[in-house]
């Protein structure tokens, strides 16, 4: 057994895990699979997070792979973290660019955008394996109108750590004695965890905030309790200052997050994250009426 320490002082109290949620197999977009911790009927966010979609992984014959056509966003953001295959953006503002293997999009939509997320072209031609996470993280009310933003990640600019047995890709957040280049809202922290066997971290997480992790490959041993999670499942993490994750004897992967929760209503319907039923109404109409803008024909 071994103990990478984060910012966890010898005091820490490791949290206990409040809850264990299985994934919900959803179909998205033009029509590939994700899976799903939340929001579910069981689980509807963890505050501010509001949505966590596993996109493969899956090995996709060419002019197999599908992704999400034009279509809107407003009052959140969406996060990409590619791991395999290549996703292409386009959108109503005219911004075009595509991420690869441990590239992430941090996209504010804010006010709204109407964007493409695609396989890339190569992709689409020849297939090959695609496999990715979006993220999706509330706005404060006050914050949900402003301008549209975008962070573009190159994997080289996210700090990959060494720990005891394994690695940890920071996103976003301090952990393991490195920041996460994200530029977030709220204080967020998103760590990629790669562990071997056996292998445990700990890290300290202010007790003002949610915690979660989401396992994608083989198991793990969460919590002061050391729950059992399966692949597919998310364990939200009780009250406390510092977390704790061990690989199960097939290894992990698993993404840890954790956030300032805002506390504020939510009133959400498809692609619209707003704070009453009216705001919603509104983005409908600004969207129908093409005041969130359309994505410029392609040329040639
Ligand atoms: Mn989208």
């Amino acid at each position: 057994m071994t103990e990478m320490t984060g910012t966890t002082g010898t005091d820490a109290t490791v949290r206990p895990v409040a809850r264990v949620v299985d994934a919900v197999r959803v179909q998205e977009g033009a029509g590939f699979w994700v899976r799903r911790p939340f929001p579910t009927a069981a689980l509807p966010m963890i505050d501010p997070f509001l949505l966590l979609d596993e996109m493969g992984p899956s090995e996709l014959a060419p002019g197999e792979a599908k992704g999400a056509p034009d279509h809107p966003h407003r009052g959140f953001e969406t996060v990409t973290y590619v791991l395999d295959g290549e996703t292409e953006h386009r959108d109503s503002a005219g911004n075009h660019g595509t991420i690869g293997p441990g590239d992430v999009q941090w996209m504010t939509a804010g006010s709204g955008v109407v964007h493409s997320e695609m396989p890339s072209h190569a992709l689409q031609e020849a297939g090959g394996r695609m496999h990715g996470f979006q993220l999706w993280v509330n706005l404060p009310r006050a914050e949900k109108m402003q301008a549209p933003r975008y962070q573009d990640l190159r994997a080289a600019d996210i700090p990959r750590v060494e720990v005891d047995g394994g690695s940890a890709t920071v996103i976003a957040g301090d952990a393991f004695g490195v920041r996460g280049p994200a530029l977030t809202h709220v204080p967020i922290t998103y760590v990629h965890l790669t562990l071997d066997p056996g292998a445990r971290v700990e890290v300290g997480v202010a007790a003002s905030q949610e915690a979660w992790v989401y396992a994608f490959g083989g198991s793990a041993r969460v919590g002061r309790d050391g729950r059992d999670v399966r692949d597919g499942q998310a364990a939200i993490f009780g009250s406390g200052d510092a977390v704790s994750v061990a690989a199960g004897d097939a290894g992990l992967q698993a993404l840890l997050l954790a956030g300032q929760p805002l506390r504020e209503p939510v009133a959400r319907y498809g692609p619209f994250v707003m704070s009453t039923k009216q705001e919603l109404i509104e983005a409908f109409d600004d969207f129908e009426a093409g005041r969130m803008g359309a994505i410029a024909p392609q040329v040639g």
